[in-house]
């Protein structure tokens, strides 16, 4: 069974952004890129099914600029097999990023898909639900828990009040929460192994999709700051303004 996994190259979760001056992003220049979390567990789940003997290969799939051959070599140093980019520097959005990637499933044929439940940096949680809308696969969103038996993944989902538990028959989409698993500290020696994995380029055009953005995003402001709070002397004092400022009760 081949599993394939999407990864995202974003701004570092450590990293505090700050908005352009003329509002039309968020400022991204000499500023630390990384493996979007949620795909580091996606890949992380690739590895184990495979080192489970439950997968045969563990292909990764990125699409975006050139500089993202690095973010692949990170999940190849996690112990994906191979990665496949396709390059374009082209704005991509969710829809486009869901074509590219069915356009690499039709020709890759994996059994299993495992994306990021989001992407950090757009927050849109959209790409692994279009994925299975395009390729008409059944989906697992926000998984906590994979297992595969057969031609069947059971996969427990993180649902609001609790957890899901449903049965997919292969193939399928399965994207990831934060509680699936801890993906593992990447070792030097692994990284130098991943120099030697391949990493192969596919433009859209070669896989015949158009990835022109669909959206335009009119501006980006920073987050209204804050208001400092005031201390209160009393109860009393806290009921009356809950009253008469805060108009609570
Ligand atoms: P989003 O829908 O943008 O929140 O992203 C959800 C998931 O889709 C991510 O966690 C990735 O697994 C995948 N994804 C999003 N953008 C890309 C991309 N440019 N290349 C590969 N995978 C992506």
């Amino acid at each position: 069974m081949k599993v394939m996994t999407a990864i995202k190259r974003v701004v570092d979760y450590n990293v505090k952004v700050r908005v352009k001056g003329d509002q039309t992003g968020v400022d991204i220049v000499n500023v630390k890129m990384s493996m979007n979390p949620f795909d580091e567990i996606a890949t992380e789940a690739a590895v184990r099914l495979k080192e489970a003997g439950q997968a045969t290969e563990v292909l990764a799939v990125s699409c975006g600029v050139p500089q993202i051959q690095e973010t692949l070599r990170t999940a190849l140093a996690i112990g994906a097999d191979r990665g496949v980019l396709v390059q374009t520097d082209v704005e991509l959005q969710p829809l486009a990023v869901a074509k590219l990637l069915a356009a690499v499933v039709e020709k890759e044929q994996p059994k299993l898909v495992i994306l990021g439940k989001q992407a950090i940096d757009d927050d849109a949680g959209q790409t692994g639900q279009l994925l299975a809308a395009l390729l008409d696969w059944p989906q697992a969103t926000f998984a906590s828990h994979i297992s595969i038996a057969g031609e069947i993944a059971t996969v427990t989902r993180e649902v609001d009040g609790g957890v899901e538990v449903i049965d997919l028959t292969l193939p399928a989409i399965v994207t990831t929460d934060l509680r699936l698993n801890e993906p593992r500290y990447v070792t030097l020696p692994n990284i130098m192994k991943a120099k030697k994995k391949p990493i192969t380029t596919v433009t859209p055009d070669e896989l015949g999709v158009d990835p022109t953005p669909r959206l335009r995003t009119l501006k980006v402001v920073e987050p209204a700051a804050r208001k400092a709070g005031v201390r209160v002397a009393d109860v009393a004092e806290l009921v009356e303004k809950l009253k008469t400022e805060a108009k609570v009760i």
